[in-house]
């Protein structure tokens, strides 16, 4: 996979504002942030997408990912957060290597904004659907 803006970060070739690392993780301020403590928790591991990262690489952030969360809201204050995850274009993904942002929701309205378009789940299509993705495992 071509490096990203993120494994320069890794790499300390391009500064941030490191919160963490550990063999397996990284995790810095984003430079764009929807509220403060706006934090990114990212792989070492240089893939895209959520689905092509290792189990190890996932537990790694696992492990780590609500220590970051309660930091987050230790360090600003915030009780309320979102954590965000995108998968390509399309999902609002603009930098392609896996990143998780940690985004703390205040009373100012500052944090994500969320369109929940929800429809309603037909229950014989998912039985069906949920079939699939079962047998997709
Ligand atoms: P995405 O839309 O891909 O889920 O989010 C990418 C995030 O990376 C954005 O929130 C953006 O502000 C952040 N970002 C992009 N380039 C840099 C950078 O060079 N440094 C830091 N700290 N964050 C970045």
């Amino acid at each position: 996979m071509p490096d990203t803006i993120f494994s320069k970060i890794i790499r300390g070739e391009i500064p941030s504002h490191k919160v963490y690392e550990d063999a397996h993780v990284f995790a810095f301020l984003d430079i764009g942030p929807l509220s403060r403590g706006h934090t990114l928790v990212i792989p070492k591991q240089a893939v895209a997408r959520l689905d092509e990262l290792s189990d190890e690489s996932a537990a790694a952030i696992g492990r780590v990912l609500p220590r970051l969360c309660r930091a987050v809201l230790k360090a600003t204050g915030a009780t309320n957060y979102n954590v965000l995850q995108n998968n390509g274009a399309l999902a609002h993904q603009a930098v392609m290597h896996v990143h998780f942002h940690i985004i703390p929701r205040f009373e100012d309205g500052s944090g994500l904004g969320i369109k929940w378009g929800a429809g309603k789940l037909d229950p014989a299509a998912g039985k069906t659907l949920a079939e699939m993705i079962a047998s997709s495992l």
